[in-house]
């Protein structure tokens, strides 16, 4: 049984309608309502995990190898050029159930709204700084 009031529970779990493109034992993924291209799936596994970190690390392998299939499916069956495969966690999540966006990319769409300013660093010590609080949490 699924997390009481999440759509994609429901969804999962057929209680919700969706257009499915692909199942498995352990994910689920089906189109997208508000799409920014036609072809704009997301993959969701199917136990209610709300964020990249709540995932059980064979569960998120697994979650990335299905968007990889959805990926590629969206080249060869839509005629994309390329996709754009991405997650919101907690920042600008809507749905508190984790799912891979996976978005069909053509040369010229557009999208470039979807992309946000990039900074430089102010000094190689800033950027050097910052690396070395990744490695020492990632040793953990
Ligand atoms: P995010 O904002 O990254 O959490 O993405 C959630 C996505 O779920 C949005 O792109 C919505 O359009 C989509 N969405 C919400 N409800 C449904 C639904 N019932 N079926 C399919 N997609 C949905």
């Amino acid at each position: 049984m699924g997390a009481s009031g999440c759509i994609f529970c429901a969804i999962v779990e057929g209680r919700a309608s969706s257009h499915r493109v692909l199942e498995s034992t352990d994910c689920v993924a089906f189109l997208d309502t508000r799409p920014l291209f036609p072809g704009h799936v997301l993959v969701v596994p199917r136990e209610h995990h709300e964020t990249i970190a709540d995932l059980p690390p064979a569960l998120a392998g697994s979650l990335f190898e299905h968007a990889r299939r959805v990926s590629m499916a969206v080249e060869s069956a839509l005629g994309a050029d390329g996709t754009f495969v991405a997650m919101n966690n907690r920042v600008s999540q809507s749905v508190p159930h984790a799912h891979l966006h996976v978005v069909p990319r053509k040369r010229g769409d557009g999208l470039r709204g979807f992309f946000w300013p990039r900074h430089k660093y102010a000094s190689e010590a800033e950027a050097a700084a910052v690396a070395e609080k990744l490695r020492s949490a990632l040793r953990a």
